[in-house]
């Protein structure tokens, strides 16, 4: 398999965008060689500039839980375009839009959509700090709440990567704001409430952890944090941007009984169009403009095209969806564990509906970052590029989930579980 046109436009890029990317997770940094450059995609396949077809667990980081060219959202999308692009003005689809939101997610009485996951875990501090009159943010190592300032502490996923998970630009007086605990960790989150109880704005964690690969809560983790929160009067923040609509028909909270006060979405709420969205308790959400005293706005929020998009893609996720993405990624991450395990290949791998990792490691579990920070990265490495050649696209980085979308049935599972086949024995080897 030859990427001679997706090294030459890598040069090309290179000459006239940083690291030749628009997005730091999109170079390969941390597996070595040189990105991919893609075309197009259907279904489960995408193909790049030089013909390869490749299945596709990336999923374009999350949103194309249908796959991709999914028929309803593109004629969704298609009929917008020709009707308006923007108007900069109310329209009816974002109405419908955030009505979905409410009805789906427990947590969520009042939404509003703006145009990153960035930009909603952004406005979701600022409007905690602004409702409770508190300056202080808990987070947790290894998960990422995208690249605002406040959230650039020991954050993941690309950050992770690159080993910069605290990034330089970002001012002593913004990060002194922000605490980070261990993942999985009451005993640290308790620690650190008893500490500094009343000055803490809010919580803010991934319900399942997607940033540093995928990380389930125990069973104890978020009923804790809801209990804790509450003790000394801190808004409880689920940034759901990964796992909403990816693990379930109403996130990941709902998965778990727990109901935040406030609620971040993205990704696959957007399909692949730029949409997120805050949202949470009526009380919370209206102290932000125009009805109360927390600013925030977007030329670009709720733009028609991305809420078609979004509307589409809710209105095909019901139960029977996720019962089967959560069956074939079962067969698909017990498959490759069973695989590795043939080739002496010492691996954990973490599962939860339709999101998973592999991690190379001989623990038992992977919990938290340490876990994390302790596998085989030139491992994954190795298994990363022989599944490229033998045609299967995972995330460029030992600290992503992989995706598997409606579009994988049984021959993409079964071409995938060939192919690790080989790769495992290359990692063996
Ligand atoms: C991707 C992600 C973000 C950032 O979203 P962008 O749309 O990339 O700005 C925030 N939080 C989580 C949990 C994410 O997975």
């Amino acid at each position: 398999m030859h990427r001679d046109k997706s090294e030459g436009l890598l040069r090309r890029a290179a000459a006239v965008m940083p690291g030749g990317v628009n997005s730091p997770v999109r170079a390969f940094k941390g597996v070595g060689g040189s990105p991919v450059f893609f075309e197009s995609a259907q279904g489960a396949h995408m193909v790049d500039v030089d013909g390869n077809r490749y299945i596709d667990y990336v999923g374009a980081w999350g949103p194309m839980v249908q796959g991709h060219g999914f028929a309803p959202l593109v004629q969704a999308v298609q009929r917008q375009a020709a009707a308006g692009l923007g108007f900069g003005a109310p329209t009816e689809a974002e109405v419908d839009m955030a009505e979905r939101l409410v009805a789906r997610v427990p947590a969520i009485e009042k939404a509003r959509l703006v145009n990153s996951g960035t930009e909603a875990t952004m406005t979701a501090l600022r409007l905690a700090r602004g409702f409770t009159g508190r300056d202080l943010i808990v987070k947790f190592d290894g998960c990422y709440h995208g690249h605002s300032d406040a959230l650039l502490v020991k954050a993941g996923s690309g950050a992770l990567t690159l080993g910069m998970p605290d990034s330089a630009g970002v001012p002593a007086a913004v990060a002194r704001n922000t605490l980070s605990v261990p993942y999985n960790d009451m005993d640290a989150v308790d620690a650190v409430l008893r500490r500094h109880g009343d000055a803490i704005a809010a919580v803010i964690v991934e319900p399942v952890a997607g940033n540093m690969g995928c990380v389930p809560p125990d069973a104890h983790f978020l009923p804790g944090l809801r209990e804790a929160t509450e003790r000394v009067g801190a808004l409880l923040i689920f940034d759901e941007v990964m796992t909403g609509f990816r693990v379930g028909p109403a996130g990941a909270g709902a998965l778990h009984g727990v109901v935040a006060d406030l609620v971040t979405l993205g990704k696959v709420i957007g399909g692949g169009l730029p949409v997120a969205a805050l949202g949470g308790r009526a009380e919370v959400m209206d102290h932000l403009a125009p009805d109360g005293p927390v600013y925030q706005a977007g030329t670009l929020s709720g733009n028609p095209l991305a809420t078609a998009a979004g509307i589409s893609m809710l209105d095909a996720l019901n139960e029977a969806f996720y019962t089967r993405l959560a069956a074939n990624t079962q067969t698909l991450a017990d498959g490759l564990a069973a695989c590795a395990q043939s080739h002496q290949v010492p691996v954990c791998v973490n599962r939860v509906c339709g999101m998973f990792s592999i991690f190379f490691t001989s623990a038992p579990a992977v919990r938290g970052f340490a876990d994390v920070m302790a596998c085989d990265r030139e491992r994954y490495g190795r298994f990363f590029h022989a599944m490229l050649d033998a045609g299967v696209y995972f995330a460029p980085s030992a600290f992503e989930a992989a995706f598997v979308s409606g579009a994988h049935g049984e021959e993409e599972i079964a071409s995938t579980l060939a192919a690790a086949d080989l790769a495992f024995a290359r990692v063996h080897a």
